[in-house]
């Protein structure tokens, strides 16, 4: 089994042409593929691992602009396309004090039209990897398409990656956001989170945080960093891999390719659920997979965009 099979949403976003203004003052914006586990799934195809992207999209011109983006990086499309909504749009802007403005069109859109049935059987089979974020969990049906299809990968073997990427502005309330972030953590054996996510999920710092975390049932938290690079933590480990100094221009998409980074690394190692905390607590082995996954990220920021701004292998090395 060689897949790292990514389940979720994918979307256009329109990005404006130049930032720091609020989104209503933004009068030009550029297209661009997004859902963080459709990056995710392009930063492994990138790299040149076996990546499948399975979510819904309109039969519309954006839906087919989606699916030609991740075919022409490599990732194999597993797409119901339906007629009953169309591809989900956001507008964001960055607005000249830092802060992001976001506007949806989801009213429903397509991807969470998914259903369990329409996820085929083959789709999981070969999947040595299934990874899922939090905004299919939004609303039904396709989060419960996105937690079967969870449990069928973990039955089959599959290790389960879960980037709960908090989306607050998506969700009906912080406090639904938080209950079903934190509900879905038993599934998963690998959780990336930022430490900013960990202080909104817990109410605690991140180090008090991982280990509550570790508590709920997954074995291996991973904390980004940003510029700093990541933590690694486990019941037989806690380090911090340093990042890779880079002269940043456009974060987006860094936590997806650097998830990317990580599924790419592990797949390679043939981790299993049940060898993955021995596996990477032997000498040398997390610096290794981390320093990649983090060099990974690094180089997205240089560059614009999320999947447009993704390294090759040789890049990386
Ligand atoms: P999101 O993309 O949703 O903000 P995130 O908070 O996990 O996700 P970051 O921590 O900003 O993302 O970045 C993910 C990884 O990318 C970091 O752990 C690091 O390896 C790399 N990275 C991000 N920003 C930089 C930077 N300025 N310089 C070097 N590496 C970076």
């Amino acid at each position: 089994k060689t897949y790292i099979v990514c389940l979720g949403e994918l979307l256009i976003d329109f990005v404006p042409e130049i930032n720091g203004q609020a989104l209503a003052d933004v009068t030009s914006f550029q297209r661009a593929a997004g859902g963080a586990p459709a990056n995710v799934a392009a930063a492994v195809a990138k790299l040149g691992g076996d990546a499948r992207f399975i979510g819904k999209i309109g039969r519309d011109p954006f839906g087919d602009f989606l699916v030609r983006t991740l075919d022409e990086v490599g990732v194999q499309t597993a797409v119901v396309q339906t007629d009953e909504a169309k591809t989900g749009l956001a507008f964001v802007s960055l607005r000249a004090d830092g802060e992001r403005d976001f506007l949806f069109f989801r009213d429903p859109a397509a991807d969470m039209l998914l259903r369990a049935d329409e996820v085929q059987s083959q789709w999981l089979e070969d999947a040595a990897v299934y990874h899922f974020g939090s905004v299919s969990l939004i609303a039904e049906p396709c989060r419960t398409a996105t937690l079967d299809a969870a449990q069928r990968a973990k039955d089959l073997g599959a290790l389960v990656s879960y980037d709960p990427n908090v989306r607050l502005a998506l969700w009906p309330s912080a406090d639904a956001a938080r209950a079903e972030i934190l509900a879905q953590l038993p599934l998963a054996d690998v959780v990336k989170v930022s430490e900013e996510e960990i202080e909104f999920l817990l109410g605690v710092d991140a180090t008090t945080g991982a280990q509550q975390l570790l508590q709920r049932g997954p074995k291996v938290i991973i904390i980004t960093l940003g510029p700093e690079g990541c933590r690694v933590v486990s019941a037989r480990q806690d380090v911090v891999i340093p990042g890779t100094p880079v002269a940043a221009v456009d974060t987006t998409g860094a936590g997806d390719s650097f998830v990317g980074g990580m599924l790419f690394q592990l797949a390679s190692l043939s981790v299993t659920p049940a060898n993955i905390v021995d596996a990477l607590a032997e000498a040398g082995v997390a610096e290794r997979v981390f320093d990649f996954a983090n060099r990974v990220g690094a180089i997205t920021t240089t560059r614009r965009g999320a999947i447009p701004a993704l390294p090759t292998l040789a890049e990386v090395e």
